[in-house]
């Protein structure tokens, strides 16, 4: 089976001990992770550190980190580069959530340079996509997602495809509460899984984790999660609670 992923995407929130207090609870339930399960925490940056020597004690749980810069190194103050990353052991980083490419400017380029500066250092992206409402009222996803895949991924060998995690979030669903259907998420991830296969092939299309994200809960992960191409969740709110990340975590395939 595929890799099956929860991932926390913990944002601007939660002071350095709050994080300590939350990882540690979360810990504390001991949720054992099969060989194909993992559990990833993408924390603030200054929290890395602490998050990582906590996290990395138990078979399958990680930290992650929210952005990297697409320059290696320099004077560029305030970055954070890829090579910064991999000098403490970080394995994962998401790049180009919709709240980075909206507030931030980034865009299917930029993405694109950052995708390949993670993997030229061994570190797992995790890449957001997704359409915003207004895409989605005229019913243009799927266009509109393959478009963020051709110019930010889809230049990538098979090889180095392989060892990316694609995470769909419609960000009419991000911190909304408004989930998709599971039937929406599945529809999606079947077509992104169907641009894979057409570039890449079936086996290479197979092997890639796609996540879903988008008001993912406690009570709604099982559900969504069971669909065949949703490999997971990258989770905003509900990943600040403890009791809750546990069930979704609980609720990996
Ligand atoms: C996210 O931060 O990527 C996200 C999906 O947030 P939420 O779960 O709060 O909608």
């Amino acid at each position: 089976m595929r890799n099956q992923i929860a991932a926390a995407n913990w944002k601007m929130n939660l002071t350095y001990q709050q994080g300590e207090a939350l990882l540690d609870e979360i810990l504390k339930a001991k949720v054992e992770l099969a060989d194909h399960q993992h559990a990833v925490f993408a924390v603030p940056f200054p929290y890395l550190i602490m998050a990582q020597t906590k996290l990395s004690a138990r078979k399958n749980y990680a930290a992650a980190a929210q952005n990297c810069s697409d320059q290696p190194a320099g004077a560029y103050t305030g970055e954070v580069s890829a090579e910064m990353l991999k000098s403490i052991n970080i394995g994962y980083c998401v790049l180009g959530h919709s709240e980075r490419r909206e507030y931030f400017s980034e865009h299917n380029q930029s993405l694109a340079v950052k995708t390949q500066r993670c993997l030229e250092l061994g570190i797992t992206p995790i890449f957001c996509c997704g359409e915003p409402l207004s895409i989605r009222e005229v019913d243009a996803q799927e266009s509109y997602v393959e478009a963020q895949l051709k110019e930010s991924l889809f230049h990538f060998s098979a090889e180095d495809i392989s060892k990316i995690v694609i995470a769909y979030e419609p960000i009419w669903a991000i911190g909304t509460g408004k989930t998709a259907t599971s039937a929406q998420a599945q529809e999606m991830h079947a077509c992104i899984r169907r641009q894979l296969k057409e570039k890449y092939g079936q086996q290479v299309a197979d092997a890639i984790p796609i996540l879903y994200g988008g008001s993912v809960k406690a009570g709604n992960a099982k559900e969504l999660f069971s669909s065949p191409d949703v490999d997971g969740g990258l989770v905003g709110g509900a990943s600040l609670v403890a009791a809750d990340f546990i069930k979704i975590i609980q609720a990996l395939k």
